[in-house]
């Protein structure tokens, strides 16, 4: 059989076994009545993907992260004691609203990029946390930052990284790079990933689940809404960060929040403002 042949009956295989695990899972993929998933993420990348590969695709981006300290300059949780013990209480706030639906499987690990000139936050497949001091010191409240931490969470926790990977390399190269710890082409993912954007439906996918995180937690649930919010009185829709990308655009983010959160029952949540300051007043 020649290597094409052999790779479409591979695409065969996956496609059959793809409706057959997926009718199997219809219990725990069931869609609630807001919308989403009550199980994990489901799909192709949820059976041809394994959360220790979203790891592996995480942990090198954290390497190509920590070899480029000109560029990602993070702030040493030993030296900045205070300012960690408030974003890992946000952290563990919003894994511990019992949405989280990979919360034991991935790492969840966070830091604090220092670059107040940079509005921007991301989370690597596998959970490795960054947000910058420009985002933070922008925001005005906790719940804000929760909201956008939980956006952030939500691409990792709904595996979209190991998604966009999926599209970029195809299933069976994306599994030699992953399956070899010494392969060359595992940094050059990293940088890839790095770069990542989203599609359209995946920032709607994140959006909702940093409401339905938030839901579990006592934060206002719109949290990812008021930061839109911010953007837009600030005039900075035009200038968009990277990691919001340019669609859909936040007016839309704002309407889509709004629904989702009646949907699930309206819950008004705190703000926390003055804990808030400490944190902003704690970083350097
Ligand atoms: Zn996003």
């Amino acid at each position: 059989m020649d290597n094409k042949l052999r790779s479409s009956y591979k695409v065969i295989i996956v496609v059959v076994l793809t409706i057959m695990v997926s009718g199997a899972c219809k219990k725990k993929n069931a869609i609630d009545k807001c919308g989403g998933t009550e199980g994990g993420p489901g799909g192709l990348v949820s059976l041809l993907v394994s959360t220790d590969q979203d790891i592996t695709m995480g942990l090198a981006a954290v390497k190509e992260i920590e070899s480029n300290p000109s560029k990602y300059q993070v702030l040493d949780s030993s030296k900045n004691v205070k300012a960690y013990g408030h974003i890992y209480r946000i952290t563990k706030n919003i894994l511990n609203s019992g949405n989280v639906f990979y919360k034991n499987e991935f790492a969840w690990r966070i830091r604090i990029i220092k670059d107040d000139s940079t509005l921007n936050a991301f989370c690597t497949p596998g959970g490795y946390i960054y947000v910058y001091t420009g985002l933070i010191k922008f925001l005005d409240n906790e719940t804000q930052l929760a909201g956008v931490m939980g956006h952030e969470m939500g691409h990792a926790d709904r595996r979209h990284g190991a998604k966009q990977m999926i599209q970029q390399y195809g299933i069976s190269m994306l599994l030699s790079i992953l399956t070899d710890s010494t392969s060359s082409k595992l940094p050059e993912l990293a940088a890839n990933l790095l770069l990542l954007k989203y599609s359209r439906s995946d920032e709607t996918e994140a959006d909702n689940y940093s409401v339905r995180y938030l839901y579990g937690t006592e934060y206002d649930p719109r949290g990812a809404k008021y930061f839109f919010e911010k953007l837009i009185a600030a005039g900075q829709t035009g200038g968009m960060p990277a990691f919001l990308s340019t669609h859909p655009n936040p007016e839309d983010r704002v309407a889509n929040i709004d629904k989702l959160w009646e949907c699930l029952g309206s819950k008004v949540g705190q703000t926390f403002v003055t804990q808030y300051m400490d944190f902003k007043s704690s970083l350097p």
